[in-house]
């Protein structure tokens, strides 16, 4: 049925790869200052009242890069994550039903549950959890500390001073995202930061930032001395909150607007993905590694027909910009996987040219069923219509398949 050396045009395949819609709704975005929200959850009572693939779309309607969700009984999380991998950060809340935050730092119930999670998945903050005063010192809280160094995970803590600076005190790695700025003012938060190096805070639940589109000049002082430690939360604490998303990132908009646009996007974004997202990546990759993250016996709508009996997924780990360095995850499924060496290039068809780098290339997964490859250094030096190749070699046999992009 396979012609040797048999080139497929995929352009006619109606089928669009679902990473490369969600970079083209991206697009439609361009001119809108892109938020990452580092407060989100999407508990129980949420998951009840809105479907995975509705929250999915009210994020991307609020334009978000990022969003860093951690939910009671961790299942809306993990939901979320299998449908958006390039949006969704996981963070592992230590409750497993609503009304546990007076309760969980003395009950071993918690720590169990977290460490029973710990051992099944990946995350990249352990929070938000709520500790006041000398509670940060029980026990389970110094557990929770012990974990996070050892897993690599940031704490996000709802918490006052006192607690915070406990918890930093526990370990000299420790990272701390300080959830609400702690209710503080902003000059204490200010001094706060200057003491600790190892502080960040979010502004979830803070709407007297901004309010009225103005900042006041103590918080605008507060962004100025510490422009890298600051990030925007929406704080989904209740399941009709989950709507508001995109509210909160307009509203965030208009006064991010008053500030420099370099310091705009910073807290708008910027900060939020160079914290959280390298912690994210190194734990997400220990995942990939023991595990293939595409399961070929599922029908996938985002796959590229390579033959009748092989087909592709390309996930790109980011929104692609131009000039950008990024990765994609490209796993091939079928036949006699465990001989086949595969390729990707993405060229301009018009320009006649391709990228001028040359990917590195790591197979992470080789069975007969399937075959993962990441390219990492991938870049696209300028805007235009590009397109995908992914190469095949197998049993002396080349297809390759295309699939045309777009990137402005
Ligand atoms: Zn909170």
């Amino acid at each position: 049925m396979i012609c040797k050396s048999f080139d497929v045009i995929s352009s006619r395949l109606k089928v669009i790869l679902l990473a490369l819609s969600a970079i083209l709704f991206g697009l439609a975005h361009a001119d809108t200052l892109p938020i990452s929200d580092a407060h989100l959850h999407y508990s129980h009572d949420s998951v009840e009242m809105t479907p995975p693939a509705r929250v999915i779309e009210i994020m991307r309607e609020a334009n978000l890069k990022m969003a860093l969700v951690s939910s009671s009984d961790d299942k809306g999380t993990q939901l979320l994550l299998d449908l958006a991998p390039d949006l969704i950060v996981p963070g592992l809340r230590p409750y497993t039903r609503r009304g546990e935050l007076g309760t969980w730092y003395q009950d071993q119930a918690n720590l169990d549950y977290v460490e029973d999670l710990l051992s099944n998945h990946q995350y990249a903050t352990i929070g938000e959890f709520h500790l006041y005063g000398e509670t940060a010192d029980l026990e389970i809280p110094k557990r929770i500390v012990e974990l996070a160094a050892e897993h690599n995970l940031i704490l996000h803590a709802h918490s006052d001073a006192d607690a915070v600076e406990s918890l930093l005190a526990q370990d000299s790695n420790v990272k701390v995202l300080w959830a609400h700025a702690g209710f503080d003012e902003p000059e204490f938060v200010s001094a706060m930061l200057s003491k600790h190096d190892r502080l960040w805070v979010d502004l979830a639940f803070r709407g007297e930032v901004g309010s009225g589109g103005q900042l006041s000049d103590e918080w605008l002082a507060l962004f100025k001395a510490h422009p890298s430690r600051i990030m925007l939360g929406t704080d989904t604490y209740t399941p009709e909150r989950m709507y508001y998303i995109p509210a909160h990132a307009e509203g965030a908009r208009v006064w991010l607007d008053t500030l420099p646009e370099d310091l705009a996007e910073k807290i708008a974004w910027k900060n939020a993905y160079d914290l959280i997202m390298p912690v994210w990546k190194q734990n997400s990759a220990m995942l990939e590694s023991s595990a293939t993250s595409v399961a070929c016996n599922e029908t996938d709508a985002s796959a590229l027909a390579i033959d009748d009996q092989s087909t592709a997924i390309l996930q790109p780990d980011r929104e692609i910009e131009v000039g950008e360095a990024f990765s994609v995850k490209l796993t091939v499924c079928g036949q006699d996987m465990d001989s086949a060496e595969v390729a990707l290039d993405a060229t301009m068809p018009v320009h006649g040219h391709g990228m001028n780098y040359t990917p590195e290339q790591t197979v992470i997964d080789q069975n007969p069923d399937v075959v993962t490859v990441q390219f990492d250094g991938l870049r696209l030096h300028m805007p235009g219509k590009w397109q995908w190749q992914v190469t095949v070699r197998r049993d002396g046999e080349r297809v390759q398949v295309s699939e045309e992009f777009q990137l402005n």
